[in-house]
């Protein structure tokens, strides 16, 4: 059949099967597919385009919508030919390139042959086709690759036939597609074990008469007696797949002549309740092996598999397997997953990906069985995302927490590239290392022997205790004075934001009980911890607290009843809660008693006290936040000390005299000047700054007031900046 014919073939099967199929996209995807391919050839010397067509047929066969067609005509496109996504997009919309380059992505990854890899491999397959039409097309690819596979060289052949094996095969299953898995299965292991394979074969040939003869003498007895009774039925009969009689063969060890129920009869009915009729004229007829009795119609299996089973012993004493269902179970059966398609098909042409998920969601969460909760996860794994699966450049699977970064990747391989990562690529990209890694993506880690090692931020980048534990191990180890400056700085801010430095450092009993409470024999060895990440800052300070508190309330009681505690403040200056600290006003706004007042933690050395009206208050920035403190004026020194310092700025016209009259007001009031000098601005204005010693706001007002009515003088403002 010439390749032409093969897609009208095809189409006209579409046709029949869903008249709204959309056939002139599928029949532009096949013109598209065919030009990609135009010239390539695969293994056997056939033209390329025969594989997507086949590969169309088989996802026809299943049932599939448009889409998936479309995508399985174009499914190797993206990889083997220079077409992309957007062409895809453009010319068939989003969601056939979302499926083609869903199966172009699965079609990248490499297997491993470690069996422990399989269930992550499976789990993730799952996982990274967010829509699972993409695994279903992957499956047809699979098993037209299979079926072809005798053009490969013989290595591949194995390796292929593994895979298929350990990882397609079972999605198949789990997916409920039988027919797809029995295929899959048998043609494995033609590869993987050709001898056992041919075995089985020449046994099967051997006793094909006798079989045939059996399966027909048994549709016809059955079929009688359910005739008679009225039931309507189809009656289908077989021998088993050859891989299921070689499991048996091995798990029995027996040879393929020991293996009785190698036979199968089908019956399918109209009804629930003829399914249970129909038990009861088969257990009449032939008599049943105990135990081999399975109510799949009550308790469906996980993968959504519905139907009677029971094993009768036949005339010559032969047991065979008789299956019953109906025909909705029997679609089940055959086509698992892809029989929500069937079913679908004319009803709504389009199906939301969130429909189809609730669907296979109900399916899954349905089931009881213990041995499908692996699967139930792994669906979850997509469903409701907790974990990720990415790969290492060659090939292994490495299975994170959800939100994990190329970080905790390099750890999760070993401590040594963790600590010597200098940066990521991501698929062949250099990539930020806090990046959250995605399903399916390969990452590479930059290492170099000279990187002085992980950085600290990098605790707050990662999601793994692993690279917690390995990155703070290397900064306990690796730097120690680091360790200790670092500790003792963030120790010392946390200190003072929580305005417990002056206790920590001038009470060595409180510094002693937080030491012995955490098991540290020194302040070093604290810093240190601190430094590394081996105890946290705000562990350190909640017990500081509760030791000060300690501390204060003992005094308390202590002290004569009469004596009122004070706090005495040398500076007129209150620190909240720490009462006399170093204080120091600052230089761009001169506070003096009766300004409002924010006191601000300096890096080097007490508390700067600025006015709250300060242009420095206002544009702090938000890592400063926490630096700002509670100050307040202390009532009872202000008096006692005599002036504050404090800015003004007097604008006038340029009037011979206006100096002198402002030094006459300042001289008459006794205040001191500290700084006092004027320019002349243009157009006839001029500037004078003064600093001044003063008591307070109050005879600051008074003064102000009494310069602003000076002939001349403008305006006289407090300075700021
Ligand atoms: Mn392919």
């Amino acid at each position: 059949m010439d390749m032409k014919t093969k897609i009208d073939f095809l189409i006209e099967r579409v046709q029949k099967q869903n008249p709204s199929a959309n056939v002139e996209k599928i029949r532009a995807a096949y013109e598209c597919a065919s030009a990609a391919h135009e010239g390539q050839r695969r293994k056997n010397g056939d033209p390329y385009i025969i594989h997507p067509v086949s590969v169309a047929e088989i996802i026809v066969e299943m049932g599939l919508d448009t889409d998936s067609i479309c995508a399985g005509l174009m499914h190797d496109c993206m990889e083997d030919t220079d077409f992309q996504y957007d062409q895809i997009a453009e010319k068939f919309g989003t969601s056939v390139a979302n499926l083609v380059d869903g199966v172009t992505r699965l079609g990248q990854l490499h297997y491993s042959k470690e069996q422990e890899q399989m269930e992550d491999l499976r789990k993730m397959l799952i996982a990274m086709a967010k829509d699972i039409r993409v695994i279903l097309i992957k499956l047809a690819d699979r098993l037209h690759n299979m079926r072809t596979i005798e053009f490969m060289p013989e290595e591949k052949q194995r390796s292929k036939s593994l895979e298929t094996m350990e990882i397609y095969a079972p999605i198949a299953h789990r997916l409920g597609m039988q027919r797809i898995k029995w295929e899959l299965e048998d043609l494995s292991l033609q590869r993987l074990d050709p001898v056992g394979y041919q075995e089985i074969v020449d046994g099967l040939e051997r006793q094909r008469n006798e079989h045939a003869e059996m399966l027909e003498r048994i549709k016809k007895t059955i079929g009688t007696k359910l005739d008679e009774s009225g039931i309507r039925n189809s009656i289908s009969a077989r021998v088993k797949h050859i891989y299921s009689i070689y499991r048996k063969m091995y798990a029995q060890n027996k040879s393929i002549d020991e293996i009785y129920d190698i036979c199968a009869v089908r019956v399918i009915v109209e009804s629930v309740a003829d399914c249970y009729n129909v038990l009861g004229y088969v257990h009449d007829l032939y008599k049943p092996i105990p135990g081999r009795f399975k109510d799949y119609i009550s308790t469906p299996k996980p993968n959504g598999y519905r139907s009677l089973h029971t094993t009768v012993i036949g005339r010559s004493g032969v047991p065979f397997e008789v299956q019953i269902r109906t025909e909705e179970m029997h679609k089940m059966a055959e086509y698992g997953v892809a029989a929500h398609w069937k079913y679908k098909q004319g009803v709504s042409s389009k199906d939301s990906n969130e429909e189809t998920y609730a669907w296979i969601r109900q399916l899954l969460e349905s089931q009881q069985d213990t041995e499908a909760e692996d699967f139930i996860k792994a669906i979850k794994v997509d469903l409701f995302s907790d974990e990720v699966f990415v790969f290492t450049p060659k090939g292994d699977v490495v299975n994170l927490p959800a939100g994990a970064t190329p970080i905790d990747f390099a750890y999760g391989i070993h401590s040594a590239v963790g600590n010597r990562m200098t940066g990521c690529k991501i698929n062949g990209r250099i990539a930020s290392i806090d990046y959250a890694l995605q399903n399916g993506d390969i990452v590479e880690i930059l290492t170099s022997k000279e990187t002085r090692g992980p950085k600290r931020d990098w605790l707050n980048m990662i999601k793994t205790s692993e690279a917690r534990n390995k990155i703070k191990q290397w900064f306990k180890k690796e730097c120690r004075e680091e360790n200790i400056v670092q500790g003792r700085e963030d120790l010392d801010r946390e200190l003072r934001s929580s305005l417990l430095y002056t206790h920590f450092m001038e009470k060595p009993e409180i510094q002693q009980s937080v030491l012995t409470k955490f098991g540290y024999p020194s302040l070093e060895e604290l810093y240190a911890a601190i430094g590394y990440g081996g105890i946290t800052v705000t562990k350190v300070i909640n017990k500081v607290r509760d030791e000060t508190i300690r501390a204060r309330k003992k005094e308390e009681v202590n002290q004569p009843l009469t004596t009122n505690k004070q706090v005495k403040s040398d500076s007129g200056v209150i620190v909240e809660d720490i009462g006399n600290c170093k204080v120091k006003f600052a230089r761009c706004c001169t506070p003096i008693p009766g300004d409002d007042i924010i006191g601000y933690i300096t890096r080097g050395y007490g508390v700067s006290v600025h006015r709250k009206d300060c242009v420095n208050v206002k544009n702090s920035s938000p890592e400063d936040r926490d630096r700002w403190i509670k100050v307040a004026w202390d009532a009872n020194h202000i008096e006692v000390k005599e002036r504050f310092s404090t800015a003004l700025q007097v604008s006038t016209t340029d009037r011979m005299g206006v100096m002198n009259e402002v030094l006459q007001i300042l001289a008459n009031n006794h205040i001191n000047v500290r700084d006092f000098n004027g320019k002349t601005l243009s157009e006839g204005f001029g500037i004078i700054n003064i600093v001044i010693d003063v008591t307070g706001l109050s005879q600051l007002d008074a003064l102000i007031k009494k310069l602003r009515s000076i002939k001349g003088v403008i305006n006289v403002v407090r300075q700021s900046t």
